[in-house]
């Protein structure tokens, strides 16, 4: 009992920190969403084709990211809306196709309309696994904003003006100028987003690497990520 009580205190605690949006996601059990398989929420106003296909591509984007980096182990809870004002609640400001919020015991992804599709699906779930493999402390303090949005990009195929930056051989800023969130968020981010992109592309064929899971890892067990990465980028 007495476990429990601390252990609620301390999601009380912790979720004061945020504001109603991530609130809403993790309370994604008050409202009437349904859960259709193991941690993916669904809107009801999506018919049971429309969810049938939520489903599916929920299952394409996991393959995907297995077939690309390895098997999955987070367990993050997706929510998908049926329209922009049934996502407004879990976005702060303006909806972005999805988001993942990284929390100390799970991942919580919301996806508006513009992100149900298997790519942002694929980023989203990356972020997820990427936060968790790295544990939650780690993640907060250790990797650059361009590696988390980097790695995410490798499995998001979407046609973006980021993409048509790297095909049209565009001049990319330096990473060491995509450190923080706020530098990776701000100026052209069709730009930053190409620059991660083509770094980790890079990065994961370069004959050092030794897959990203293991890297995080090895984060995650105290490596310095900079000595790390750059010792595995030849
Ligand atoms: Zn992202």
């Amino acid at each position: 009992m007495k476990i429990g009580f601390s252990f609620s205190l301390l999601v009380a605690g912790t979720l004061a920190f945020y504001q109603s949006h991530v609130i809403a996601s993790v309370a994604i059990d008050i409202f009437d969403y349904q859960e259709i398989s193991a941690g993916l929420y669904v809107d009801p106003l999506f018919t049971a084709e429309e969810q049938a296909q939520i489903a599916s591509n929920t299952v394409a984007a996991r393959n995907r990211i297995a077939s690309f980096y390895g098997d999955l182990t987070a367990t993050p809870i997706l929510i998908v809306s049926s329209s922009d004002e049934r996502s407004a609640k879990f976005f702060r400001g303006p909806l972005d196709p999805g988001r993942t919020y990284n929390l100390p015991w799970n991942q919580y992804i919301p996806i508006a309309p513009a992100g149900n599709n298997i790519d942002v699906l694929a980023h989203e779930l990356v972020h997820a696994e990427t936060y968790h493999r790295l544990g939650f402390l780690n993640s907060l303090k250790s990797p650059p904003m361009w590696f988390i949005e980097g790695v995410a990009m490798q499995v998001d195929f979407r046609e973006s003006r980021a993409r048509s930056y790297i095909s049209q051989g565009h001049v990319l800023p330096p990473v060491s100028s995509l450190e923080t969130a706020n530098q990776f968020m701000s100026g052209d981010r069709a730009l930053n987003y190409a620059a991660a992109k083509v770094e980790i592309s890079t990065w994961l064929s370069s004959g050092g690497y030794m897959g990203l899971f293991e890297f995080l890892a090895k984060i995650r067990n105290g490596a310095d990520f900079y000595e790390l990465f750059y010792a595995n980028a030849m």
